[in-house]
């Protein structure tokens, strides 16, 4: 930020005018990025990237300088941000266009191969006029009020959205009044909740994929578990099902309100939930293998990944708009590449985990799998990623087969070393392959899902159906005598190009109604 002083000082002095609009320029690809995922990306993650573009601009602006002076090296480098991010305005745009007629093809007039010619003389004809005109004190100020007006301008509109926005979690909490339960120290079982992202239930198994899982139910069964091999998630989505389950309450009547209408909210009430607030009350030590930020707790230890200091989100959208060569933005973008290590890190570690410490603990295992990418047989070798859309299909049911076979050895280790722990293990949704165009299709391949609870020492829950918004009111109600009451078991339909706008369709639901 510049300070009203030092420009006031640089309006003031006619003379000589520092060429500041370069600072300013340098720091507007982060920052229209930032506004533009602004429900997505935390206000805090963009100043490291927005500090590290003021450096790398900073670097030629010295070197340049002492050949073609301050103001003109100034000048030519905010005239390559401008082109910059014009190029990817463009590009992108141009991707986006859907000329319903396809006479023309907007795909192909992003190509570099088209766009490129037209850019690089626009570029050098600009660099040559700077370079052989005298730069005017007039043009850096113009140039600077310029820069200062759409910085202003940017974090203006920033703040209108925070302001209509300004719903913080503890709000969300208080809203959903839940009394945070102290329990005594006999009634402290370690539990594990593992969630296998995208996990299929069992008419989903049989209905699209022609595949009989009940060995599998049976190998659980076995080993105690109480199961729902047909169940429904709440919401269609991780963004959804994941905060509605951790906060023990659906999120429809929050979400109407435009303030709570916000993704960023929805993470934080994730990673800070009133779960995590209960178990960290009653003085369990939390674990997590969050890989994003619906999958890790705050006040945890998150094993296997370090939290990156630069969000990769944001990185991974600086790349994809502003480097337009392929193969130069493939090699940038931090990709699913470790995620195969990811997920082999994160079956060892569940086998082998030790606490190292008395207290007791809750672990979140949200594991991305078998969610795509398809980078897993059916044994859990390591293959090549499947892309072809006609054999996703196969490649997903061979990683539901992978799932089996870990989950199975991750509780037969839990159950070796500490037979009391609880396990509850389900999907926070279903796959979503083919999401099929009648609405019942839809509603069972998004979110039909299984549900398997080990309760060691206590009866099975009574409650006929579970879906995930009363999973923790189960457990707390089972272990730590509280009195939660089940909500009625509801399920939302959702509207892709309005995320906000939930629907429950009578008529299906009431067809679903023997699993809820
Ligand atoms: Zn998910």
């Amino acid at each position: 930020m510049v300070s009203g002083k030092l420009n006031n000082d640089i309006m003031e002095n006619t003379k000589k005018k520092f060429s500041f609009h370069i600072f300013l320029f340098a720091t507007f690809p982060f920052l229209l990025l930032f506004q533009e995922n602004i429900n997505e990306i935390h206000l805090q993650d963009i100043f490291l990237p927005i500090f590290f573009s003021i450096g790398i601009i900073f670097i030629p602006w010295i070197i340049l300088r002492k050949f073609i002076g301050s103001d003109k090296s100034a000048l030519i480098l905010s005239f390559l941000i401008i082109i910059l991010m014009l190029f990817a305005y463009v590009r992108s745009s141009l991707w986006k266009i859907n000329w319903a007629t396809g006479e023309i093809d907007a795909h192909f007039l992003a190509q570099n191969i088209i766009l490129i010619p037209i850019f690089i003389p626009i570029v050098i004809l600009g660099i040559i006029f700077i370079s052989r005109k005298k730069i005017t004190s007039k043009v850096t100020t113009t140039m600077n009020v310029v820069g200062f007006v759409i910085l202003l301008s940017i974090i203006s509109q920033i703040g209108i959205f925070y302001l209509e926005h300004n719903a913080s979690v503890d709000e969300v909490k208080s809203y959903f009044d839940i009394e945070i339960p102290i329990i005594n120290e006999n009634q402290k079982p370690n539990i594990y909740v593992i969630i296998l992202d995208s996990y299929p239930g069992e008419l989903r198994l049989n209905d699209f994929y022609n595949y009989d899982n009940s060995e599998y139910y049976q190998q659980l069964r076995e080993r105690g578990f109480y199961l729902q091999t047909s169940t429904f998630s709440n919401y269609a989505h991780t963004e959804y099902s994941v905060p509605s389950m951790l906060n023990l309450n659906y999120l429809d009547s929050i979400i109407k309100e435009k303030k709570f209408q916000n993704l960023l909210l929805m993470k934080d009430l994730s990673t800070d939930s009133i779960v995590a607030d209960i178990f960290r009350e009653n003085g369990y030590k939390l674990f997590s293998y969050g890989v994003n930020d619906y999958t890790y707790l705050k006040d945890g230890k998150n094993l296997c990944k370090e939290k990156s200091i630069l969000n990769d989100a944001i990185l991974n959208t600086f790349y994809s708009t502003y480097v337009p060569i392929n193969s130069i933005r493939n090699f940038l973008i931090i990709n699913d590449s470790n995620r195969a290590d990811e997920i082999l890190c994160t079956i060892d570690s569940l086998k082998n985990f030790n606490s190292k410490v008395d207290e007791p603990f809750f672990i979140y295992a949200h594991i991305m799998f078998p969610h795509r990418p398809y980078i897993f047989d059916s044994s859990g070798n390591v293959i090549d990623e499947i892309t072809e859309n006609d054999k996703i299909k196969f490649a997903f049911l061979d990683q539901v087969k992978f799932a089996n076979k870990f989950s199975i050895e991750i509780i037969d280790s839990i159950q070796n070393k500490d037979p009391n722990s609880v396990i509850i293990l389900t999907a926070d949704h279903s796959d979503r392959i083919e999401l099929g165009d009648n609405e019942i299709k839809n509603y069972i391949a998004s979110m039909n899902v299984m549900t398997a609870l080990s309760f060691p020492g206590k009866n099975p829950p009574i409650q006929e159906k579970i879906t995930n918004v009363n999973l923790f009111r189960i457990l707390f109600n089972t272990y730590f005598d509280t009195e939660f009451e089940i909500l009625e078991n509801r399920i939302f339909w959702y509207d892709p190009h309005n995320p906000y706008e939930r629907y429950e369709h009578e008529n299906i639901i009431e067809k679903l109604k023997e699993f809820l």
